[in-house]
């Protein structure tokens, strides 16, 4: 077992390097050294195509937080269809933008499915989380559509526009899907890119949160916290070689941002690079890295992009080097519907007085009118969770701002798989944190920053679990929450609590 340093302090350590030895376990196992007899194209029960389109708005049009002046690097939006033999196809799509929200998300599921003839419930749509990319939500624009404001907070003509090209880009793709021989899985750590962003105090309190560009050294240096080093890759490939790349890793994506120029940040740029070295498709999920950002190591500095994009990179390249063939292409796909439990800080009357309030600028009504959009759902309109088997590799697909705990869970829940999770599917959650961290306070499970309640772990864990197959049982996501406090760190010399937008989130 490799031992890497992913938290640091002594309460936490034995739960983290558990952590580690089921997320590296994997090289080398039983799981991966039945290799495959490769079997030729006519036997396979598996095709793939791939598609890729443009969503980059157009220049003035509204980013998450400020309108978009300029492009410093081109947003895509990317998919794959598989086609099982006799069976409907599934599409797993990506954006980079900063979230799918709500009505948007389960709009963007049903023109993808229309276009290749299967049901929205066989498709997932995730965004990366960058926050100087579009944001992206249906049902608040519709609770905004009387007072005008819309078009300042969703440019929905251009996120229709972009629905419409990738439902097209993925019906032409599937007249060259090629078949699929071999699947094959990989894993390397990324070395200095996620930290946890909530520091506790001795008492078990979120004392500061390590934002994701974090300008005091004082910060950076507190312990790393836990979280999952891991990124896991998976290849899907032909007779000739490989035809995709699909790569999970959690953490937010910023490196810095609100300067109004759009970009995929790192894990993006990364993800792009080696698209143009390898010649080969690649997408890449953020996993669940609600709590993880790179704040301790990333001081905010434009020259910290391209280091942060570098370490992904290699980790990308590493993995994909020890990339090994599972023995079987057979596949299995489930999506099961959950109703979350709504934040008890949730008043529906509140936030309808706030979206109508027009003393209040439009991202404070946009943002109630997010958070309102949600609390409104209900049992008709559930969070999907989906969960893909493919031999021995499940991928799991996850609502929301998911905390890291819920990624090392459901690992640790089937040891004998290999589990890769990316989370921001549907973005009407907001942040979830484990039952735990609603205790501890700190930003992310703040009234303002999560949609949830803390039994939404109960929930979260149920469905794992059956999605899963789960092999080992009482494995829960609050199991892994840090709750000792720092240790040896003085939280006298610390400042208080940084203001998101002085620091970023
Ligand atoms: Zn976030």
């Amino acid at each position: 077992m490799m031992q890497w340093q992913i938290c640091d302090r002594e309460g936490v350590m034995r739960l983290c390097l558990a952590a580690v030895c089921f997320s590296f376990g994997i090289i080398g196992s039983p799981v991966v050294s039945s290799f495959s007899v490769e079997v030729s194209a006519e036997e396979s029960d598996l095709r793939i195509a791939t598609f890729e389109v443009d969503a980059t708005p157009e220049l003035g049009s509204p980013l998450a937080y400020d309108p978009m002046v300029k492009v410093s690097d081109p947003l895509r939006c990317k998919g794959v269809v598989l086609l099982p033999t006799g069976d409907q196809p599934i599409v797993l799509a990506t954006v980079d933008w900063l979230g799918v929200a709500n009505e948007s998300n389960a709009m963007f599921c049903g023109k993808l499915a229309e276009a290749v003839g299967t049901q929205p419930n066989r498709v997932v749509v995730h965004a990366l989380h960058q926050h100087d990319a579009p944001r992206c939500d249906h049902s608040a624009a519709a609770l905004l559509e009387p007072y005008g404001i819309v078009d300042q907070c969703y440019d929905l003509p251009f996120i229709e526009a972009t629905f419409e090209s990738a439902a097209t880009a993925a019906k032409e793709a599937i007249v060259s899907a090629v078949a699929v021989s071999t699947i094959q899985v990989g894993q390397a750590p990324v070395q200095r890119v996620a930290s946890n962003r909530r520091m506790l105090d001795p008492t078990g309190q979120v004392h500061i949160t390590r934002y994701t560009a974090c300008r005091d050294p004082l910060v950076r240096a507190l312990p790393l916290g836990v979280i999952d080093p891991a990124l896991k890759l998976m290849t899907f490939e032909d007779a000739n070689g490989p035809v995709a790349c699909l790569t999970f890793y959690a953490t937010h994506p910023q490196s810095y941002y609100r300067v109004g120029a759009a970009t995929p940040d790192f894990p993006g740029l990364a993800r792009d690079t080696r698209q143009k070295a390898t010649g080969v498709f690649h997408m890449h999920f953020n996993g669940a890295g609600g709590n993880i950002g790179a704040g301790k190591y990333n001081d905010g500095s434009q020259e910290n992009r391209p280091r942060l994009a570098r370490r992904v990179e290699e980790a990308m390249q590493t993995a994909w080097e020890n990339r090994r063939p599972d023995n079987s292409t057979e596949l299995n796909w489930q999506q099961q519907p959950v109703v979350l439990p709504i934040s008890e800080a949730i008043s529906v009357d509140v936030l309808a007085k706030t979206i109508a309030d027009e003393t209040q600028p439009a991202s404070v009504r946009c943002h109630a009118a997010e958070k309102l959009a949600f609390a409104q759902r209900d049992e008709e309109s559930p969070v999907p969770i989906s969960r893909l088997a493919i031999g021995n590799n499940t991928l799991m697909f996850m609502p929301g701002e998911l905390f890291v705990e819920y990624q090392l869970a459901a690992q640790a829940m089937v040891p004998e798989k290999f589990v890769m999770m990316a989370a921001y599917g549907d973005y009407g959650t907001a942040y979830i944190g484990t039952r735990v961290s609603y205790s501890q306070g700190g930003y992310e499970v703040s009234p303002r920053a999560t949609n949830v309640s803390p039994k939404s772990e109960l929930v979260l864990l149920q469905t794992m679990r059956k999605l899963l197959e789960a092999q080992v049982d009482g494995v829960t996501a609050s199991d892994y929450t840090d709750a000792t406090g720092p240790g040896p760190i003085n939280v006298q010399q610390l400042p208080g609590e940084a203001r998101p937008d002085e620091t970023g989130r």
